[in-house]
């Protein structure tokens, strides 16, 4: 009886077992042969993941906007597939750029602005007038960058053969150094002066008795272009997106944005209509402004990163601007000067270290830098996570390295090959000692953030990776490299560029590095930037950007 019970229970338990295995093995099949589907696999490249072990690999997969594996060709072809493959034929593929300080909002403003630099005679700067208006139909003509001893008649313009091409069209185009402004009479009209204006601190330009349409400084103010209109906002800021991706730029950390362009900027994102990823520095020059953003809290989307603030320190050294601690080597008893009182400085750090914000101050005078850097360590006492940055941090004295050991420094490396024909004569060889200083920085920090302050210099992030690595100009001056001493490692640039700067954006976790689950933002240049000779860096260019998988360029 119970052997009889056995073999029919184990008759049934045999047919089911059977049907059950049946089943597993055809789950076996169907996931053996079919691979995971994905949106985009790259193959064939030499991809810089810029991990930690600094790796290369050959092929990615990406899904839903983030890097789903990074390996061999043959490791993601065997598990992935996807309608769309890229075979990068070998090219170089390095992470999304990060531009840690610049002006993008300022920058596509400036595409709506005639740009008159390197012009050699006022005839040239008459007909890129008329280039300019005829493709951008603007309701009044502003721009700047004429010298007029570039000219052969090294004589200030007059507004003549400027009313006749435009009788009605107000134009007002500033001189190179912005402390003379050139306008017609339909500009003057509209402003209300006249030769009899009277005005203090600057000078209304008369030839024979009659206006000539120069004005120098405080008589500038007269001119009042219209404000910047929702629409002109809207199209600087696309255009500007679009400029910085063709340099493989897929995150921009603007230096100071007001609340209504980043609102802007929030809203053209959530319509999808602005794709970059921006860190946005709410400008800090109104206490207002602070108190709304400490008050509201940090701002985070994909794509918008709203944490920090911009505080400006001092001026520029070009214009002898910048705060030192001694008079200017070429102007007795010249020192520059701080932005604000320095108890103001004090203020805005108790408050900002209060909350939850970073605190990011433009620093260039050593002054500036020594004072910022004590005002930071006060209130941040030994954190380094708080990850406060000084922007420029140009000129350092000797003994306030050290205090960079919590303090992030954000640098421009461009800034050092367009400065270093003049900075020598204007502060000194002592002092350029502890200026343009990126390798010493690094060194006391661990990292550096690296940026370009467009549109003061170029857009093209190349030319950071040249001038922090090189040190030299394009025509290869000086020959043996500025301040070698303080030159990156090309390795070392690449980091500044990526996942320093996500760091010093807080966003080293999702970005700044190929790597699994992270946004999967690279570019693909047209040369190995890693590997080429030194002198051939600035002929790299991104053949193609991809931010969240997507192409953009
Ligand atoms: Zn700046």
């Amino acid at each position: 009886m119970v052997r009889i019970l056995f073999t029919k229970t184990h008759k049934l338990k045999n047919q089911k077992m059977k049907k059950l295995l049946l089943f597993f093995l055809t789950l076996l099949l169907i996931f053996s042969c079919s691979k995971e589907k994905v949106d985009l696999i790259v193959i064939n490249s030499n991809t810089y993941t810029v991990n930690t072990n600094f790796d290369t690999a050959a092929a990615f997969a990406v899904k839903n906007g983030v890097f789903v594996a990074v390996g061999k060709n043959a490791e993601i072809t065997g598990k992935y597939e996807a309608d769309v493959l890229v075979d990068a034929k070998k090219q170089t593929i390095v992470p999304g750029l990060i531009d840690a300080h610049c002006h993008f909002y300022r920058m596509g403003l400036q595409q709506q602005k005639v740009s008159l630099e390197g012009t050699k005679s006022y005839d040239e700067v008459l007909q890129k007038l008329v280039d300019f208006q005829k493709e951008k139909n603007t309701s009044f003509i502003t721009g700047r960058g004429w010298d007029q001893n570039d000219w052969e008649l090294k004589e200030f313009p007059t507004k003549e053969k400027l009313d006749v091409l435009f009788p009605i069209l107000p134009v007002a185009i500033g001189r190179v150094d912005g402390h003379a402004l050139l306008v017609n009479q339909a500009a003057i009209d509209l402003a209300g002066i006249t030769k009899k204006t009277k005005i203090s601190g600057g000078e209304i330009i008369l030839k024979d008795g009659e206006m000539t349409g120069v004005l120098i400084d405080a008589a500038m103010r007269f001119i009042t272009p219209p404000k910047t209109s929702k629409k002109a906002a809207i199209q600087g800021l696309l255009d500007a997106e679009k400029i910085s991706f063709s340099y493989g730029l897929t995150t921009v950390d603007d230096a100071g944005l007001d609340r209504s362009t980043i609102e802007l900027i929030d809203s053209l994102q959530q319509a999808g209509s602005l794709k970059m990823r921006v860190y946005a520095m709410v400008s800090g020059d109104k206490q207002t402004q602070i108190d709304y953003y400490i008050n509201k809290g940090k701002i985070k989307t994909d794509r918008l990163n709203v944490r920090s603030f911009k505080i400006y320190g001092d001026g520029a050294l070009g214009s002898r601007g910048a705060a030192m601690r001694a008079s200017y080597s070429d102007r007795e008893n010249h020192f520059g000067a701080f932005m604000y009182p320095p108890e103001r400085y004090q203020e805005i750090a108790k408050q900002i270290a209060a909350s939850d914000y970073q605190m990011n101050t433009h620093a260039i005078g050593d002054s500036t830098n020594s004072w910022m850097l004590k005002t930071y360590k006060d209130v941040l006492k030994d954190s380094k996570n708080r990850r406060w940055r000084i922007e420029h941090a140009q000129i350092i004295p000797e003994e306030d390295f050290n205090n960079f050991d919590n303090i992030l420094p954000s640098v421009q490396p461009t800034h050092a090959t367009s400065d270093m024909y003049w900075a020598g004569k204007r502060i000194g060889k002592k002092r350029m000692k502890g200026a343009y200083a990126f390798k010493d920085l690094l060194k006391k920090y661990g990292k550096i953030a690296l940026g370009t302050d467009f549109p003061v210099e170029q857009v093209n992030p190349f030319l950071t990776f040249y001038a922090a690595t090189i040190r030299k100009d394009l025509d290869s001056y000086p020959k043996d490299g500025f301040q070698m001493e303080n030159a990156l490692t090309r390795e070392e640039t690449l980091k500044g560029m990526t996942i320093w700067a996500a760091y010093s954006n807080f966003e080293e976790k999702e970005k700044g590095s190929i790597e699994v689950g992270k946004f999967a933002d690279f570019v693909i240049l047209n040369q190995d930037i890693m590997t080429v000779k030194g002198n051939r860096i600035p002929k790299t260019t991104a053949i193609s950007t991809y931010l969240n998988g997507e192409k953009v360029y």
